[in-house]
């Protein structure tokens, strides 16, 4: 498996979890021959993924973004995240600024995240602050990395209303859990998905992997959260991409070269990586 080239093309390897030994993790993951995509979540952990790229040039990338679930009123403190328990505020000129960095290659995490929101404030602040994000796509032409937890109807709505800020290949579907009919509104706007540990345990992603073109199909982690077999229950970390694109390959009914090879494609093409 040496000449493979591996993506994990979202993960959140610069976050805390990994203060004590991020090198190593790193290491296994080179080793494995996996690049990645760190995605920020905030403001503050924007910066920490670009000054982790910053420290890997060719190996680790950067997404800048603000995540949904930062909007809502009861604000959930998520010490992996940050320290701090105090919630940062949305600002779209601050995420911008970050975004032009060249280590950043997408705008995200963003989207709606309707689990456990019950108010419409919220998720009206979700949507206008995914909205801004889009824009932000738009502006300086770098791709958006979607998260979407129960709100796809909403999504796809804004996505379609806002369908001429879209690039030509637009960004990519974070842990998709969608129907096969939000995945078919999603694709004809030209998205992709990527698909992580889950599918090495739960069989709900089967369909939906099952009727995606290979050219719409990436790897993640979303590490530290949601380890694959053989690893549930512990820490992720990138290199178990590896455990992931087995089984899209399986699903799939490709070998493991080929599906990392397309995987390895659609992450150049979308997010505009030579390396
Ligand atoms: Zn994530």
């Amino acid at each position: 498996m040496q000449n493979i080239n591996f993506w994990d093309a979202h993960t959140h390897i610069h976050f805390r979890n990994y203060d004590e030994d991020r090198d190593e993790a790193l290491g296994r993951a080179f080793s494995a021959g996996v690049k990645m995509i760190t995605v920020g979540t905030q403001a503050s952990t924007s910066e920490g993924a670009i000054e982790l790229a910053k420290k890997y040039p060719g190996q680790v990338f950067a997404a800048v973004g603000f995540h949904p679930a930062h909007f809502a009123s009861e604000w959930h403190h998520d010490e992996n995240e940050q320290e701090d328990p105090v919630p940062e505020i949305f600002d779209k000129d601050k995420i911008k600024e970050l975004a032009l960095a060249p280590e950043a290659v997408a705008i995200g995490e963003c989207g709606l995240d309707y689990f456990r929101v019950s108010d419409d404030e919220t998720k009206e602040k979700q949507r206008a602050g995914f909205i801004e994000q889009v824009y932000v796509s738009h502006e300086i032409g770098k791709p958006l990395m979607i998260h979407c937890r129960e709100a796809f109807g909403d999504l796809i709505e804004i996505l379609e209303a806002h369908r001429d800020y879209l690039l030509e290949y637009p960004g990519v579907i974070h842990f998709f859990s969608g129907t096969a009919e939000e995945a078919e509104a999603l694709l004809s706007l030209g998205f992709s998905f990527t698909f992580g540990g889950v599918i090495t345990f739960a069989r709900d992603y089967d369909e939906a992997i099952k009727f995606l073109p290979l050219e719409n199909i990436l790897s993640e982690t979303d590490a530290p959260y949601v380890a694959p077999v053989p690893y549930r229950g512990k820490r992720n970390e990138p290199s178990f991409v590896v455990e992931v694109v087995k089984k899209l390959a399986e699903l799939k009914g490709v070998s493991l070269e080929e599906m990392a090879s397309a995987i390895d494609g659609n992450v150049r093409r979308i997010f505009k990586i030579e390396v």
